[in-house]
């Protein structure tokens, strides 16, 4: 029989990867792939001398003390900002940032390797992230040419400390919603800002704060960059929080605050779009961050696990906590894969893009706005897992890990803000599966629809056999048919419910985690068998492999619940019966052994005493 998927494969075009969200309908090659194995020596010292940074500056002054810092503190804000300074003098404030304005201008993929270092420093990941993404990039992808000079250098420097502010008391999700208006003087020459902004990270010592606000009646907001020291400017006190106590975060208040009508950020009425496009940057940094997080916990876990005894043997012996580090590991593993895959496809983009004339700046932003699906599924993903690893390795550390003095506690409550800000997962969730939608139906770019016509018909003329499968063979058809299930479910869903799909957010947030496995249990398969095709006779990937597996092995269970749980609220009669039955053949039982794998993978870690890889 004509098998269509590798027919595809060899019909399309070069640059068929760089249409983001293209994942779901084609069928990807290991050689299509970046892996992080890939990463120079060049971009693995920048990850090493940020870990350095973050263990000398956060982690040794932590544990030398017995405490965090806190923001609300004056002394403790010096001490942070202090850092930040340092941070500046050895260029990490300007790695997004050209060498032209003073800043590293480091590839895209190199930036979010930095996010994955960078949780090794707390609560400083967000001070430093704030001042090196949402904070700076505003000015230098839509800035002009005067405000880049008047601005970059110094905020690439750590001379300028650097702020976004958007949300409001009364508009968080719903941003566009902001009350902060400005008014244009008579004259043209200033701007007068009134209103208030809340929940704004490094608020209390930024120099400069990207401002969102609608002028006069405008529909949507516009952006401005406003300086501390402008009249009518002022800054709340430091909040109280949960965690990242080391992070400052304040309101700010406008009270006919006067800007200069110079410092109109962009076009009036862009902010808006502005401020979505800047958060696809800070997602997929959260999903690097989450790497970081699960490599630092999953360590922390195993040291433990091999030092204490109970029951005379150490608890590293027990299934039970096998179980804890093989999946933190495991999903780790995978999202390192997706993380970094769609890092370099971003590249990819942002190279064609300059290719074809448009100028580095603007071709970093479209880049990763091509990319918008896949960033919102690795901002859930990264936050999910920073939280999930902290809070296991937690349990494993039993009484010790609720103790402040290991570190442990603070890393849970520090990680739990990642699943509530740069949009939270909800919304995230949502919003992968409506910019994919978009894409499929508005600009044609993917054909949704097509694919999932075809999927009856495939499934009817069993095309989906399976037989004996040697090699990776099974693998792949389960890939894709968790891509298939999404179609499938996406295509009936949108048939019942037409343009009121979009509203049954249960449904739609069933339909974001079986894109998220699809995405996910792809990056982790391709990896290794990247890995495998390299032939490095030094490469034992027995692991690696189980790792793949288990992946899937629990992929699979979540998407079967997902897809189940989707079906049951849209379908009924015979279409429910028929729709799960095609789920049932697109996805057959995935006959490995999870415990075996768990023990294995946990195994080859505690005999590393790290997070292995
Ligand atoms: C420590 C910290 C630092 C921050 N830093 C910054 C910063 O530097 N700059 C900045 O501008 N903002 C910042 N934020 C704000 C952050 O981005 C918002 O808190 C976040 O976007 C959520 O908005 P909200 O708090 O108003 O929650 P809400 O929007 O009120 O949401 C409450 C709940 O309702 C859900 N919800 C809302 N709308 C919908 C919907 N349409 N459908 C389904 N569910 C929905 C949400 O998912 C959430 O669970 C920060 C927040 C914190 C806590």
């Amino acid at each position: 029989m004509n098998d269509p998927i590798n027919q595809k494969v060899s019909q399309r075009s070069p640059g068929y990867q760089l249409t983001g969200g293209g994942f779901i309908v084609d069928d990807i090659t290991p050689n299509e792939i970046f892996i992080s194995e890939e990463f120079t020596e060049e971009q693995l010292m920048i990850k090493e001398m940020v870990i350095d940074f973050c263990v000398q500056n956060i982690q040794e002054p932590f544990f030398k003390n017995g405490r965090e810092l806190e923001a609300t503190l004056p002394e403790d804000r010096k001490k942070i900002v202090s850092i930040l300074k340092k941070a500046g003098e050895l260029g990490l404030c300007g790695i997004s940032i050209s060498e032209a304005y003073g800043g590293m201008g480091l590839d895209f993929n190199t930036s979010i390797l930095f996010n994955e270092a960078l949780a090794s420093g707390f609560a400083f990941a967000t001070t430093l992230g704030a001042q090196t993404s949402i904070g700076s990039l505003p000015i230098y992808y839509y800035g002009n040419e005067k405000q880049k000079q008047q601005y970059l250098p110094g905020i690439a420097s750590g001379k300028l400390i650097a702020s976004y502010a958007l949300t409001e008391p009364n508009s968080g999700s719903d941003a566009n919603s902001a009350k902060t208006n400005a008014t244009l003087s008579d004259d043209g020459t200033t701007y007068s800002l009134n209103g208030q902004k809340i929940w704004i990270t490094n608020g209390g010592f930024a120099d400069v704060y990207i401002v969102f606000a609608k002028i006069e009646d405008d529909k949507n907001m516009s952006a401005f960059i406003v300086e501390r020291n402008y009249p009518g400017f002022s800054v709340g006190k430091e909040a109280k929080k949960m965690g990242i106590k080391a992070s400052s975060t304040v309101q700010i208040f406008f009270d006919n605050c006067l800007v200069p009508s110079q410092n109109l950020l962009g076009n009036r009425g862009a902010g808006f779009k502005m401020a979505l496009n800047i958060l696809n940057t800070g997602r997929i940094k959260i999903g690097a961050g989450g790497v970081g997080a699960g490599k630092f916990s999953v360590t922390k876990g195993i040291e433990y696990a091999l030092k204490r005894q109970q029951f005379n043997q150490p608890i590293a012996d027990f299934g039970a906590i096998k179980q804890k580090i093989s999946n933190i590991i495991t999903q780790t593993y995978a999202l390192e894969a997706t993380v970094y895959r769609t890092g370099k496809n971003i590249d990819k983009k942002i190279d064609e893009l300059v290719q074809n004339g448009v100028n580095d700046a603007t071709s970093k932003l479209k880049g990763v706005k091509e990319f918008a699906v896949e960033c919102a599924i690795l901002k859930v993903v990264g936050a999910n897992l920073a939280c999930y690893a902290t809070d296991e390795v937690m349990q494993i550390h039993g009484g010790m890990g609720y103790a402040a003095e290991l570190g442990l506690e603070m890393a849970y409550r520090d990680s739990r803000i990642t699943k509530i800000y740069e949009g939270t997962n909800d919304i995230n969730g949502m919003l992968s599966v409506a910019e994919l939608i978009k894409k499929g139906l508005k600009t044609k770019k993917i054909d949704l629809n097509g694919a999932g016509k075809k999927i009856p018909l495939m499934i009817l003329s069993e095309y989906f056999r399976w037989g004996k499968s040697r090699g990776w063979k099974r693998e792949k058809r389960l890939i894709k048919g968790i891509k298939n299930t999404f179609l499938l479910i996406l295509g009936s869903a949108g048939k019942n419910l037409k343009q009121d799909l979009i509203k049954e957010q249960e449904i739609v947030l069933n339909l974001s985690s079986i894109l998220e496995e699809a995405y996910m249990a792809e990056s982790v398969y391709l990896k290794v068998r990247k890995l495998a095709s390299s032939n490095r006779e030094d490469l034992d990937l027995s692991v690696q492999k189980k790792i793949a597996k288990l992946y899937l092995y629990k992929s699979l269970n979540r998407v079967q619940n997902e897809a189940k749980e989707a079906i049951d609220s849209f379908a009924s009669g015979l279409e429910k019966r028929f729709l799960t039955y095609l789920v049932c053949k697109l996805l057959p039982p995935y006959l490995e052994n999870p415990k075996t794998l768990s023990r294995e993978i946990t195994d080859h870690a505690l005999m590393q005493k790290k997070y292995p890889f």
